[in-house]
């Protein structure tokens, strides 16, 4: 008997038919004796939904309130879903975030788990009922809600399966795997069986939207057995793990696309000691976080400094620049959200020189302008216009996968 941790995405249970094929899923793993707890996001696009409702009432609704809201999307999932399996005749038990008692920082809209008291799951696990847990959401150590972060379901799910010491966590989506890029964009891309925790990060964060970033992090860091696969055909997905079989033949295991990144510039900063820490500290408290950097070479004691952050932390970076112009002593501020960041990804790469070199090639080749480009012993990513973004990433990918 194994313990076996299942998500299910927003779209695996969009509708009553999608709900029981679902269900059964989880009913076969039961059946074949395992003890299965089972997280679910919102159905289809209710979180969204749910923002467009707050809009209509209020533009600039408390954070506080907004989790609240956000939060009833899950319990819509966990309750239907029980519903479904009770009719298939089995023992279930739905629980929402603060019932399974997982608790969270107060960062309302994007708070961090602190811990779960798994107490409430074990005693119905040993019961033999299977556990429905609402994904995405937590309590404070005031007792409120809090949600998770956008996507945020496969962390909770990673969570409970790093608390209860489980088996297997499976996260099932509408894809069957992690691919070399895209599918979508990207029509020769292909699945791969493994990768690595530490290339499913980079992915991760990079857009390659099939697992929440800190939810690999997560894994990697409590060593969780991870399976991307899909609910609609039964074979096996991507396996996420520590060391994966490919990492001694090929250099690159994915090309990634992130649209949600904005360069924020700042011209004629003083060139003195301190300024980067200044404006980086600034949006560190609020927790901007900050990508690629850019800081040119003084001239007449001043200098420019340009970096990116994701698009919707644009408004609050521009606003604590704004109150701190004077400080900083820069002259000018210019945002642009029309760019996209692509990335090649790999543990291959660390020996392998020439590959940077590939990728400019193939962006050369079909004549798309770079304008910010980053390192690491894993990656190489590009700044470029968000109109080239899918034109980049198909001639990146067959330049490396396409022989
Ligand atoms: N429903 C939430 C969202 O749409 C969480 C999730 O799906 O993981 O972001
Ligand atoms: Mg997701």
């Amino acid at each position: 008997m194994a313990l076996i941790v299942q998500k299910f995405g927003g779209s695996s249970v969009a509708n009553v038919e999608r709900i029981f094929n679902v269900a059964k899923i989880i009913t076969d793993t039961y059946k074949e004796g395992n003890q299965v707890v089972v997280v679910l996001s919102a159905q289809g696009d209710t979180t969204d939904e749910l923002k467009e409702k707050a809009k209509e009432i209020n533009e600039n609704p408390s954070r506080r309130e907004l989790d609240v809201l956000l939060s009833t999307g899950e319990q819509i999932s966990i309750a239907l879903m029980a519903m479904a399996i009770e009719k298939l005749g089995f023992p279930v038990v739905s629980l929402t975030g603060w019932q399974a008692h997982i608790q969270s920082d107060s960062n309302y809209l994007n708070a961090r788990i602190k811990n779960i008291m798994p107490d409430r799951i074990q005693n119905e696990l040993a019961r033999r009922n299977i556990v429905l847990v609402a994904g995405f959401q937590g309590i404070n150590r005031f007792n409120d809600i809090t949600t998770l972060g956008r996507g945020a379901s496969d962390t909770t799910a990673v969570a409970l399966a790093a608390k209860l010491g489980a088996d297997l966590c499976q996260i099932y989506t509408d894809v069957d795997g992690v691919y070399t890029a895209d599918p979508r964009i990207v029509k020769t891309a292909h699945k791969l069986d493994e990768i690595t925790f530490d290339e499913m990060l980079e992915l991760a964060s990079l857009g390659a939207q099939v697992l929440h970033n800190r939810s690999v992090e997560m894994a990697k860091r409590f060593n969780v057995n991870l399976e991307v696969r899909s609910s609609l055909e039964n074979k096996p997905g991507t396996i996420v793990k520590e060391v994966a079989k490919h990492m001694e033949s090929t250099t690159i295991s994915g090309v990634a696309k992130d649209d949600n990144v904005a360069v924020i510039a700042l011209t004629h900063l003083k060139d003195v000691p301190g300024v980067a820490y200044k404006i980086f500290s600034l949006l560190a408290t609020k927790k901007v976080n900050v990508d690629i950097i850019l800081q040119s070479i003084g001239r007449e004691d001043t200098k420019d400094i340009t970096f990116t952050v994701t698009e919707d932390n644009v408004e609050i970076a521009k606003e604590v620049l704004t109150e701190s112009q004077e400080s900083l002593g820069f002259e000018s501020m210019s945002i642009d959200t029309g760019v996209s960041k692509v990335s090649i990804v790999g543990s291959g790469m660390v020996n392998n020189p020439g590959i940077a070199s590939q990728m400019f090639e193939a962006l050369s080749s079909v004549g798309v302008n770079i304008h910010m480009i980053s390192t690491s012993e894993i990656k190489v990513s590009v700044l470029i216009n968000q109109s080239d973004s899918d034109r980049a990433v198909k001639a990146v990918h067959d330049k490396f996968f396409i022989k």
